[in-house]
């Protein structure tokens, strides 16, 4: 027996009811019955010239790779392994507008909604004359559109109805690790459909994809500036003196910083130390004044926000500074870190800065994390 929708071969998840056998490994995804035939939707993609407006002309670095991608996924799916602020998702347009052109099915889907959100924004402002959706939490009215943005929790609604899927940041929880989730993606596509998996680093969960279905890999570990990632200050002291040391770095500069913390629990501590002296706000992901603390730092009203992970990824902030507050061992593992990072130097018009690393111990993660970004960063000597 297999779960249609989750790949699940394992006995022990499937139950008998009053109308037959179904899984219970994807049932929060709604319950599938293992003979049913999950009814495949069928939309149509705008008859209309699709065109894309970008606010800056791709690099001659990203105009290859994304030719690269065209021609490749021809014959194979793709993995596109870029540096953080290479600019994947501007890759990734020629080769959407190509499918579209074709009058095929797209769909864009990363693990956080609030990536999805701003992605939308993105590809709304870009492919100006096709129809573009977003589905995630708060967002499920309208689920066809030529362009799907979704989170990857959303993909069970769309059963082998895609011709491409981009899956971005394929090393962000929950998709990592989560067959579930990996298996979804898989069967939302149709029997010739391709997968372009996005990421920043290359970890045990992406060579199980890969040797799951072979991919070829495209990298691009340059950012459109030409400049290189920002490779952090690892600074090792006892928990009390590191606290003594984050003051000392933010009493010197006179940039906006961000401050990483593993837990809820060290965010708001934190937050109501440092709001004694200084500007500063604060973010954690069931936070309600979440997307107002976030935009408000946006718009310069504060020197510092302190954050839990929930600001690692897909967010673009011009000229901040990092700081990473690492007392523990498994919570920021080398992809967070690299993704914490990276959220520095990223625009034009400032790509420096400063980043650290205050640990109380110097563990592999941390060392895998910075190996990682030296190592992107030999493209420029070369
Ligand atoms: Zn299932």
């Amino acid at each position: 027996m297999k779960c249609p929708r989750c790949l699940n071969e394992d006995r022990r998840y499937f139950y008998k009811g009053s109308k037959g056998w179904y899984c219970r490994k994807c049932i929060s995804f709604k319950r599938v019955l293992i003979k049913e035939e999950i009814e495949v939707q069928d939309y149509a993609i705008s008859d209309v010239e699709v065109k894309i407006e970008l606010k800056y002309e791709l690099t001659p670095y990203q105009k290859k790779i994304a030719k690269e991608a065209i021609e490749t996924i021809v014959s194979s799916d793709i993995l596109l392994l870029c540096c953080t602020g290479a600019g994947k998702t501007e890759i990734s347009m020629p080769i959407i507008a190509t499918y579209l052109k074709k009058g095929k099915r797209v769909c864009y889907a990363i693990a956080r909604r609030e990536v999805v959100l701003e992605l939308y924004e993105r590809f709304r402002s870009t492919f100006i004359n096709n129809t573009v959706t977003r589905v995630c939490g708060g967002y499920t009215d309208e689920l066809y559109a030529d362009l799907i943005v979704c989170t990857t929790h959303q993909l069970y609604r769309y059963h082998h109805t895609f011709d491409l899927l981009i899956l971005d940041e394929v090393d962000a929880f929950p998709f990592k690790g989560n067959d579930t989730l990996n298996n979804i993606a898989l069967t939302s596509l149709t029997n010739d459909g391709r997968i372009v998996y996005s990421t920043a680093t290359i970890d045990d969960h992406i060579q199980k994809i890969m040797r799951k279905r072979p991919l070829k890999t495209l990298s691009l570990q340059r950012r459109p500036h030409g400049r290189p990632l920002i490779v952090p200050k690892v600074k090792i002291r006892p928990k009390a003196i590191l606290y003594l040391e984050l003051l000392k770095i933010l009493k010197k500069t006179d940039r906006q910083t961000i401050i990483f913390t593993e837990s809820i629990r060290i965010c708001k501590f934190l937050y109501r130390i440092l709001k004694r002296v200084f500007s500063v706000t604060y973010v954690y992901s069931s936070l309600e004044e979440r997307s107002a603390n976030i935009k408000a730092f946006k718009e310069k009203k504060f020197r510092f926000i302190v954050a839990t992970s929930v600001l690692e990824r897909g967010i673009t902030i011009e000229g901040v500074d990092v700081i990473i507050i690492k007392f523990y061992d498994g919570i920021f593992d080398k992809a967070s870190i690299v993704q914490m990072c990276g959220r520095v130097g990223r625009s034009f018009k400032d790509p420096y800065g400063n980043s650290y690393i205050l640990t109380t111990s110097k563990d592999e993660a941390i060392r895998q994390a910075i190996a990682e970004m030296r190592k992107a960063n030999e493209v420029y000597l070369l």
